[in-house]
């Protein structure tokens, strides 16, 4: 271990991600404007979004919706009565001079999610509170020679923040906390998810304290990391730098920064002397939110089944390793149709490699998702359950069925696999043949398996495999020709 390293030892991070996702709801928060993305500069915008004086805000209903939904789904308590604040400061992309937001009264508060670390511990990192609020505009400044030039469009899209507090004492926990927040929230469909696109953002506080120490070290507050590689990379920078400070005698200062991913560092953008007074008020345009036990209740039954539970029963009910269910519970679609296929069969661990082999594969090399994968799962279903009653091999319905159904996905699976000529005979007469001649092929390995080096087995099941292109059971085969060197002893 070298010194540097045994002095990092010494030490612990602490961590608070606050995270910002954007809500795929059709309309602004305060206004009737698209909220979708891609249109041209200044067109999704209104009186209210463009901030004219006496224009008033009106809330979405759809948004809190969407900040209960997140909510449940990560066991928070919901205020019925919560409001909007304004936050108070000025930039050119905010055109009211205030952002509206929830200071106090946040609509979620006191919740947790829940990590599994590799050696199966758990630990929950609890949520402070979700709040709504709206985005501000966009400022372009290498768009023009002279000025920066100033998008609308995204003024007043609506946003969740996540605040976590500070539980976090990793990168790698850091990764996970924000792998599972993206996780959820794309279940739920309340956002995409896409951090290259700024539809999920995080800001991370991060500190350092000897081991053991009660009190947290002063804090800095890394902005708008768009990876959860970034977010990483810029916790394990500034580890090594606010070490670094402590052990020189030095105080770390409480700043802002910014991770520059070109060079992996993180730079100053303002300091806590320069910190904004933002004059927090409650919103007078827009009257407190009263919610009932009721309405809530309701929303709850209409949350899809989580990847907590389904990573439970995918374990228990369908005997899966945890490595599989996690992999499976990934991604909603990707369970669904998992989900859909096993409705069909009982295979469930043959269902879980099909998903996690060759269908991952094919997404990967094609860049697809499963919303696009053409396999029926009721076909795929019937592949599964040939191979398992031995009537076609597990190698030719990999290379040479599942290709062909990928190119002609309404085929009679039964159909395509006569018309390929892949049904192996279980009483294939040939079958004697291929073996006599894969042992006549290899007297030498012959002797070698009956001075009791049975690894050669592979080399005659090879052989016969293909003397046989495929079309023989190869539980079958490996009887038999057992047998058969066996009676040759
Ligand atoms: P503020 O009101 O100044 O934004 P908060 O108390 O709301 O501060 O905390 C903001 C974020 O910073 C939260 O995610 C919290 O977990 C985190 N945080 C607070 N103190 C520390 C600390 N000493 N080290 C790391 N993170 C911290
Ligand atoms: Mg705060």
């Amino acid at each position: 271990m070298s010194s540097s390293e045994s002095i990092l030892n010494k030490y612990e991070l602490i961590i608070g991600l606050e995270v910002h996702a954007q809500l795929a709801t059709n309309t602004k928060i305060f206004s009737s404007d698209p909220a979708h993305f891609g249109a041209e500069p200044n067109q999704h915008t209104s009186p209210v979004s463009l901030g004219l004086p006496g224009a008033l805000p009106k809330i979405n209903e759809q948004v809190v919706v969407f900040a209960i939904k997140m909510g449940l789904a990560t066991h928070c308590n919901i205020n019925l009565v919560n409001r909007f604040d304004r936050k108070n400061y000025f930039y050119a992309d905010l055109p009211k001079g205030y952002q509206i937001t929830q200071d106090e009264l946040p609509i979620c508060q006191g919740g947790y999610i829940k990590l599994i670390a590799k050696d199966k511990s758990e630990r929950k990192i609890r949520i402070n509170r979700i709040h709504m609020e709206e985005d501000a505009g966009k400022s372009l400044h290498d768009k023009d020679d002279t000025y920066s030039l100033i998008d609308l469009n995204r003024a007043g899209v609506p946003l969740i923040e996540i605040v976590s507090e500070p539980d976090i004492r990793s990168a790698e926990e850091a990764g996970a906390c924000l792998a599972e927040i993206r996780k959820l929230v794309k279940y739920l469909g309340i956002c995409d998810g896409n951090m290259e696109e700024g539809s999920l953002r995080c800001d991370a506080n991060i500190s350092v304290r000897l081991k053991g120490e009660k009190a947290f070290g002063n804090r800095c507050e890394v902005k708008n990391l768009n990876s959860i590689r970034n977010l990483q990379r810029a916790i394990n920078f500034e580890f090594q730098r606010q070490v670094g400070l402590v052990e020189a005698g030095e105080k770390v200062e409480q700043n802002t920064l910014n991770f520059d991913s070109a060079t992996g560092v993180t730079l100053a953008l303002r300091s806590k002397e320069m910190a904004y007074d933002y004059r927090y008020f409650p919103e007078p345009d827009l009257p407190p939110l009263h919610l009932t036990k009721e309405w809530i209740a309701g929303l709850k039954k209409e949350l899809p089944e989580l990847p907590e539970s389904r990573m439970q029963r995918y374990t228990g009910q369908y005997k899966l390793s945890e490595y599989d269910a996690s992999i499976l519970t990934s991604e909603r679609e990707i369970a669904d149709y998992f989900e859909a296929v096993v409705k069909h069969t009982t295979s469930y661990k043959a269902s879980a490699n099909w998903m996690i082999g060759p269908i991952q594969s094919y997404l990967n090399e094609t860049g697809k998702t499963i919303g696009d994968f053409p396999i029926p799962t009721a076909t795929l279903a019937t592949v599964i359950s040939l191979v398992d009653k031995g009537m076609i091999n597990n190698t030719a319905a990999v290379q040479q069925v599942f290709p062909a159904l990928i190119q002609n996905p309404k085929i009679d699976v039964m159909t395509l696999v006569q018309q390929m000529n892949l049904l192996i005979d279980t009483n294939n007469d040939d079958l004697g043949k291929y073996i006599n001649e894969a042992i006549s092929t290899y007297p030498d390995k012959v002797k070698e398996y009956h001075t009791g080096k049975k690894g050669v087995l592979g080399l005659f099941m090879g052989e016969i495999m293909r003397l046989s292109k495929g079309k023989i059971d190869p539980k079958t085969a490996n009887k038999l020709v057992v047998e058969k060197l066996e009676s040759l002893k």
